[in-house]
């Protein structure tokens, strides 16, 4: 038995046909996980789709109204990237649904991961690349309004930047140091952009390739704009400082980790270059500083579009398994 829940649902899949995004994927993970012995079905547990309150926590009542009737303009559609659909809704609604409960579990057992969500895309007002409810914000909001928390850190790992989440947190982003010079001579030239003015309870940190969506980069706490074809050890070495510095400023209660898969070599929409067991180390990496200064992390996947699906599978199953090796040592 695993020492923190999994959240996961069949009705995760997105009903968006044929697509870059595998939306299989979800059902492929669990099943993975259960037939090579990692997890067992009690180690799962079920969702329930979000209130249209819980949503309103981070978006606007327009918006909330055009996704329930089906009225976005068809340019607002096109945004989206993905094929507007009642199903849709439900699926987006379920997905924030479980990074409420994987939030929950990870406050009450350390860990709590869902096979699913991380959609760090969606605006309060709208919705792009493939993400129409930001359900990460969802949970985040949701716990500070029910008392739990009252400082949460997101550390996005997806290849593209989480503009939605630096958007929604804008107002009360918290003003970042520098980053320390990394010591390490080999690391390439990365641009990395610290600004930010307000005090405030959600401190973001974005690591992504610069030359990639979106185009428009909202700042976070810490963008750390990677350039191309950046490998294990740099990445790696960038995470780590990363963290140190957002940690030295930031004292977060809640640490949301949108653990995508794309900085993957292999990717279809990524421009980096890290192998399946430089990603496994990144979220070892991520485990290890939580678990040493005590804070709660929740999961979310994010993106993955390899050449082969199995290997998005693959690294995302390979979370599950950092986040076993480390939470049970
Ligand atoms: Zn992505």
């Amino acid at each position: 038995m695993l020492p923190f829940k999994l959240v996961y649902s069949d009705d995760y899949y997105l009903p968006i046909g044929s697509h870059v995004f595998p939306a299989e994927k979800y059902k492929r993970i669990h099943d993975r996980l259960l037939v090579s012995g990692i997890a067992e079905p009690s180690d799962f547990v079920t969702p329930h789709p979000a209130s249209d309150e819980d949503v309103l926590l981070v978006h606007s009542p327009q918006y909330v109204e055009k996704l329930k009737t089906g009225t976005l303009s068809a340019r607002e559609q096109m945004e989206l990237e993905v094929p507007f659909s009642p199903a849709l809704v439900k699926a987006f609604w379920l997905a924030a649904g479980g990074s409420i409960l994987a939030a929950d579990h990870a406050l009450n057992d350390g860990v709590g991961i869902s096979i699913g969500g991380g959609f760090h895309h969606a605006f309060p007002d709208h919705g792009e690349g493939f993400c129409m409810i930001h359900d990460v914000a969802i949970a985040i909001r949701r716990m500070q309004r029910d008392g739990k928390i009252t400082r949460a850190m997101t550390v996005d790992c997806d290849v593209h930047q989480g503009n939605g989440t630096a958007a929604i947190f804008a107002g009360t982003r918290t003003a970042s140091e520098p980053l320390p010079s990394v010591p390490t001579s080999t690391l390439n030239p990365v641009k990395t952009k610290i600004r930010g003015s307000h005090t405030g309870d959600v401190f973001t940190i974005s690591l992504h390739q610069e030359n990639n969506y979106p185009a428009w980069k909202p700042p976070s706490s810490i963008d750390i704009n990677l350039p191309d074809q950046i490998g294990d050890d740099d990445y790696l070495a960038w995470l780590d400082n990363a963290l140190s510095s957002g940690l030295r400023q930031f004292d977060p209660e809640l640490l949301c980790y949108i653990a995508g898969a794309d900085p993957y070599c292999e990717d279809q929409l990524g421009g980096l270059s890290l192998s399946i067991d430089g990603l496994k180390k990144r979220d070892e990496l991520l485990f290890r500083v939580a678990k040493a200064r005590g804070i709660p992390v929740m999961v979310t996947l994010a993106g993955g579009y390899a050449r082969n699906v199995e290997d998005t599978v693959t690294i995302h199953c390979n979370t599950v398994i950092a986040a076993t090796e480390v939470f049970t040592k």
